[in-house]
């Protein structure tokens, strides 16, 4: 297991006492931050779509355990058969028979979280574009009780409903998107973060920020501020909470039955200034070009078009889900004259 998980770092620092002797937690949490998406980075697509087949087995056995016989049948549907458009050497679209639809599950997951970047992310640069702000990558935490993943979230999203209300942060943010992520510590308790995308106004001291996230938990000053450089890269790291909102590894019978309580519980949302820009944008051609839309570029190649990164002709394969990662084992290590011999 890995030891150095954002989650468990923030884990540990919540339980720590307001006057820790410590250093202060954000240097530590933005290292660890650093090696955890370079650690990600290095996972082939293979190994993550192996990953994504185990997690489905996985949530697939849990819920015939459950009596969710259903549920079970539509995971194990869920992207088993495929069509994958390539030149051989790169894949330029994958159509998958049937999608679940199911929050937890991988799969639908990478795609909600595509989504969600191509509708937001226009939306952000413009935003930037027509304000003078800078986007921050904020995450909020707080002190663990024993109480359950909802009530948990719904203390979480309270507290910054009140930092919301509070001067200092109408003073210094113009909005923003929030995300949640649940995390489980070694007793069971729920530790839920916000992962937020501020448009700051102008710049602060940390430790006043602490101090009002302070005032509106009552117990919580921890959090970590970091700017963000790239919106493309910031937008992608918190939606990636929505395509994962926990650790499946460490995820049992009891933990997916809450979750299919959780139903309706929004996991994104856009608040303040933001909000209501998002309500009446509609991105020009020339800001849906800039970002590269590139689901709605895929959904048009069809057998026959030249692939988007090399020309060569796209052809149509299929295959089920289990053969996916051995294909792109193919593509990562093979010259490109030999891939797709074999899939003919
Ligand atoms: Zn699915
Ligand atoms: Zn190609």
């Amino acid at each position: 297991m890995n030891e150095l998980t954002l989650s468990t770092d923030l884990t540990s620092r919540d339980n720590q006492p307001v006057k820790s002797q410590r250093k202060p937690a954000a240097p530590a949490y933005l290292d660890n931050r650093v090696t955890k998406s370079q650690r990600e980075n290095k996972r082939t697509r293979s190994q993550r779509a192996r990953e994504r087949l185990r997690t489905k087995e996985h949530l697939a056995e849990l819920a015939v355990g459950l009596g969710e016989v259903e549920l079970a049948h539509k995971i194990e549907r869920c992207h088993s058969r495929l069509s994958v458009l390539t030149c051989g050497r790169h894949i330029a679209r994958i159509i998958p028979n049937f999608t679940c639809e199911f929050r937890l599950c991988p799969d639908c997951g990478r795609r909600r979280s595509r989504r969600l970047q191509n509708k937001y992310l226009p939306a952000m640069g413009a935003f930037m574009l027509h304000n003078k702000v800078t986007p921050v990558h904020l995450v909020l935490t707080q002190t663990h009780r024993k109480e359950n993943r909802k009530q948990s979230a719904k203390r979480i999203k309270d507290s910054f409903t009140r930092l919301q209300r509070r001067e200092f942060w109408k003073k210094h943010f113009k909005g923003g998107t929030w995300s949640l992520e649940f995390t489980k510590d070694k007793n069971g308790l729920h530790h839920t973060h916000l992962h937020i995308i501020g448009f700051r106004r102008k710049f602060f001291d940390i430790e006043l920020l602490r101090g009002e996230w302070l005032a509106a938990t009552g117990d919580s000053h921890v959090l970590h501020l970091k700017q963000i450089q790239d919106i493309a890269t910031g937008l992608r790291e918190v939606v990636k909470y929505v395509s994962k909102p926990l650790d499946i590894r460490r995820f049992g019978a009891d933990d997916l039955r809450e979750f299919l309580g959780l139903k309706n519980m929004r996991m994104f949302g856009t608040f303040g200034e933001f909000r209501d820009f998002c309500k009446d944008f509609e991105p020009s051609d020339n800001e849906g070009a800039a970002v590269g839309d590139l689901e709605s570029l895929a959904r048009d190649l069809v057998e026959g078009c030249a692939c988007p990164q090399c020309n060569q002709p796209l052809f149509d394969l299929r295959m089920s889900a289990k053969e996916l990662p051995q294909f792109y084992e193919q593509t990562e290590s093979s010259p490109p004259d030999k891939i797709g011999t074999k899939w003919n």
